[in-house]
């Protein structure tokens, strides 16, 4: 149990225009309250509301600061106990001489990093969450400071959970068969182990692939096939989909208006949407449809506009084009096969030429030309997720590998049909190796080092 209350200055030293002292424990109302003139006491304040007035000293009642305090009552603060935060508006002087007022009721001065620590003692965050704190304070760029926000929020926490959650199934039906040995007909539970331990290593190696390039696209570029209906969209996911293993096997949120299917093309995974024909519509199912087309549209990272080649432009697809103008998107002119009708000079006005791909599903041409125009945006640089987990760090590496390793052994002993007691230990061994990437086996020297690299006040 934590019993004691805290203080740090939690805004960069140096002049500034404001610094913020954070308080936080069972004792930082009380406390504050001590040297705080105002109409209302802070024991009386809501929480989550703001109070102003003045800080004074103890002992000569004088003034020091002109102060707005926020009180924030536990659970509901980033420590989960009760935080109070003082907004100063002087110079670091009288700052530390409101610190220094505290510091004789009773609060002690906060070590590095141990704000964040009790968030995760208290069960606020989980460890890759803290260490994402980290990043995020030495976050030197907008694109890392995003990267390590979405980390903060939990995305690699959510893999990993989900993960862990599947071997714990597994671990589940194998110890049934451990004790009713007489349900394993025909060895079922030797092959549901290599099964699952092939779908688990599978997800470990997408984490460890992305960790060593520093970012992993979580579900793929979302890419959405538009265009008017019967132009050939539900064509290309399915050529796309037949050439192109699916990295995903679940395919969740299908609905009968946005089809999804997982690809890799050239070693980038996309999320392809086929999304119902986008046009005014009074019929109200198809109404929600197109609503939906649009979401996924707004959404989408990488936007496949298609057209038919045997047709003029109608109004529809200027309106598309129009629409799109900001967008990255690629066109493709299906129907090549037909005789041409469709305005191609307006086409390669509209955007460079390598955006505009000849296409014929029925006779397979083109497919690959497609391919690469997508490749080609993605590796320039061109093209970006929204929709990324990072991995940076060499524990969370390690780590996968050697929960990697474990469900290898799974599979080889699953393979060789030795018994299921034994091979319950990797699975097992992979499920606390995860565990260990977000704290929940990790063990007290490691915790005590993670936070140990934080600055002071956070
Ligand atoms: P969607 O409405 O956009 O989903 O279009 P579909 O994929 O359902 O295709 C509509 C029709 O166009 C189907 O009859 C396809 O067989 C046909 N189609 C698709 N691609 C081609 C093509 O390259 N050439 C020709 N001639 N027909 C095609
Ligand atoms: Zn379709």
């Amino acid at each position: 149990m934590i019993s004691d209350t805290i203080a740090a200055i939690s805004t960069p030293m140096g002049e500034g225009g404001i610094s913020v002292i954070r308080v936080s424990g069972p004792d930082a109302i009380h406390a504050v309250d001590q040297i705080f003139e105002a109409r209302h006491k802070l024991s009386d304040a809501l929480s989550h509301t703001v109070q102003y007035g003045h800080i004074k000293t103890k002992i000569s009642q004088e003034r020091i600061e002109e102060v707005l305090i926020t009180i924030m009552r536990a659970p509901r603060s980033f420590t989960m106990e009760d935080v109070v935060e003082i907004g100063c508006h002087g110079g670091l002087v009288s700052v530390k001489q409101v610190l220094n007022e505290l510091l004789n009721e009773n609060v002690r001065i906060a070590e590095p990093g141990e704000f964040t620590k009790r968030a995760f003692l208290n069960g606020r965050i989980d460890l890759s969450q803290a260490e994402a704190v980290i990043d995020l304070i030495r976050a030197k760029s907008d694109r890392a400071f995003k990267i390590a926000l979405k980390q903060v929020e939990g995305s690699l926490s959510l893999k990993i959970k989900k993960l862990r959650h599947e071997l714990v199934s597994l671990m589940a039906h194998i110890e049934v068969n451990i004790d009713y040995p007489e349900h394993d007909v025909d060895n079922l539970t030797h092959l549901y182990i290599k099964d699952k331990s092939v779908l688990a290593i599978e997800q470990v190696n997408l984490l460890l692939k992305a960790a060593n390039q520093g970012k992993i696209i979580r579900e793929g570029i979302v890419t959405a096939i538009i265009g008017r209906p019967n132009v050939g969209k539900s064509s290309l996911l399915n050529t796309l989909a037949q050439e192109n293993k699916a990295i995903v096997t679940e395919i969740a949120g299908t609905t009968r208006d946005v089809i999804e299917e997982y690809v890799t093309i050239n070693g980038i995974p996309l999320k392809l949407l086929d999304t119902a024909g986008i046009r005014e519509t009074s019929d109200i199912v198809e109404k929600i449809g197109v609503e939906r087309s649009r979401v996924a549209l707004t959404d989408a990272d990488l936007i496949l506009l298609m057209l038919n080649a045997a047709e003029p432009l109608q109004p529809d697809d200027y309106d598309l084009l129009e629409q799109l103008k900001d967008r990255k998107t690629i066109i493709i002119v299906n129907k090549t096969d037909l005789p041409l009708q469709i305005e191609l000079p307006f086409l390669y006005q509209q955007v460079s030429m390598d955006r505009v791909v000849m296409l014929s599903l029925q006779q397979n041409e083109g497919v690959e030309q497609l391919e690469k125009a997508i490749s080609a945006l993605f590796f320039n640089g061109e093209l970006e997720s929204n929709d990324f987990t990072y991995v940076s760090n060499v524990r969370h590496i390690h780590l996968l590998n050697q929960a990697n390793r474990a469900l290898q052994d799974a599979i080889e002993a699953a393979d060789i049909e030795v018994p299921i007691d034994i091979i319950q230990i990797d699975v097992r061994s992979a499920w606390e190796l995860l565990g260990e990437i977000v704290g929940d086996t990790a063990g007290d020297s490691l915790i005590d080092e993670i936070f140990s690299q934080f600055c002071l006040g956070k």
